[in-house]
């Protein structure tokens, strides 16, 4: 496949064409995601975004990663819905250390209708900032994805964690199809999507090749696409789940930069673990979002000035949030959005 092939974006990818990319050559696999990379965004530039847990713990769901999980016992300290004034207290400083967006995570099945206000006066007072918001809050119902829109929420995260076929052996509390549902009310309500999954968890590469193939073939590629390393914590099920070769990891961004060459390709959790090395040839594969901060939600990140000695080192620069769009580019990009929605929205109803 041509590299200009490889850079039309498409929603109708088989197995076979995803498993085909997997299995290039390392370097004309890195090579040809580079090539896309470049196509469409400046790759020399990282978004950095700052994740905080404005709800910890406690979560009824059985997501066999997760420390935030009551299932298991990780020695998690659990805490209440953060009060408004600590997350504007966290977002100043996120701001202040240079990341463009702020995301606000719940370990929550679904928010409850109660907690709505709360987080859409979160959302308001982050936005005031000059932040880019972003949320993961479990599972929305149209309602609920509406309100959050409706507060100028710019995104919405939620996983779908892995291939259709290995989904059941990582989670039971909820389904493939319930996360492809909240996903369609994200997108319906106008809001962009984060969506990605987790590696390492056991699954073999025609997973890895699944998972991607879903979000690549949704009807509007997601805007953000997070790619996790598994971290192993004590006390949760795949805390002794074998270690995947890195080089996988580096093919699943490669592959994941081809199939959605104008997503923001996001090097999540699993940094910590990762060497420098590791993290540039990352960016080498075309990834071009990282989590800008010392914790992610309950496990530990790079230190943020490690971060930035490293993107001294390989010439990066972070890239700047455009705040300056007129009122007529933020009403067609939404045009567009709803545009979009809607043929989404017809997809989820066939599906
Ligand atoms: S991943 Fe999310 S839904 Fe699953 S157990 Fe953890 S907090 Fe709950």
């Amino acid at each position: 496949m041509s590299a200009q092939e490889e850079s039309q974006i498409r929603h109708d990818w088989t197995r076979e064409q995803v498993l085909a990319l997997f299995k290039q050559p390392f370097n004309d696999l890195l090579f040809n995601a580079q090539v896309v990379h470049r196509r469409h965004f400046n790759p020399n530039q990282v978004q950095l975004s700052t994740l905080l847990s404005i709800k910890t713990g406690a979560c009824p769901e059985d997501c066999k990663y997760c420390p935030q999980s009551a299932r298991y016992d990780t020695g998690l300290e659990k805490e209440k819905l953060l009060e408004i004034e600590a997350v504007i207290e966290a977002a100043k400083i996120a701001k202040a250390s240079g990341s463009s967006r702020f995301c606000m995570g719940a370990a929550w099945r679904s928010p409850h209708d109660r907690d709505i206000p709360k987080v859409t006066k979160m959302i308001r007072e982050v936005k005031a900032l000059g932040l880019e918001t972003c949320m993961t809050l479990g599972m929305l119902s149209e309602k609920q994805a509406d309100h959050l829109a409706d507060a100028g929420l710019d995104y919405y995260n939620h996983n779908l964690d892995t291939s259709k076929e290995f989904y059941g052996e990582v989670i039971t509390t909820r389904t493939y199809q319930d996360r492809l549902e909240t996903l369609s009310h994200v997108r319906n309500a106008g809001m962009k999507v984060c969506a990605g999954g987790i590696v390492g968890m056991g699954e073999e590469q025609k997973d890895r090749a699944g998972l991607l193939m879903e979000l690549a073939n949704l009807p509007h590629h997601p805007e953000s696409v997070p790619i996790n390393m598994l971290v192993k914590v004590a006390g949760t099920p795949l805390a002794e789940e074998q270690d995947l070769d890195p080089f996988e990891f580096i093919r699943t961004i490669a592959v994941a930069r081809l199939m959605m060459p104008k997503s923001y390709v996001r090097l999540s959790a699993g940094r910590e673990e990762m060497n420098e090395q590791m993290q540039a040839m990352a960016f080498m594969a075309g990834a071009n979002s990282i989590f800008y901060c010392d914790k992610l939600l309950t496990t530990p990140n790079p230190k943020a000035n490690s971060d930035m000695q490293l993107f001294e080192r390989l010439g990066i620069e972070p890239e700047p949030y455009q705040v300056d769009k007129t009122n007529a580019e933020q009403e067609a990009e939404l045009h567009q959005t709803l545009l979009e929605a809607k043929t989404d929205a017809q997809f989820y109803r066939a599906g």
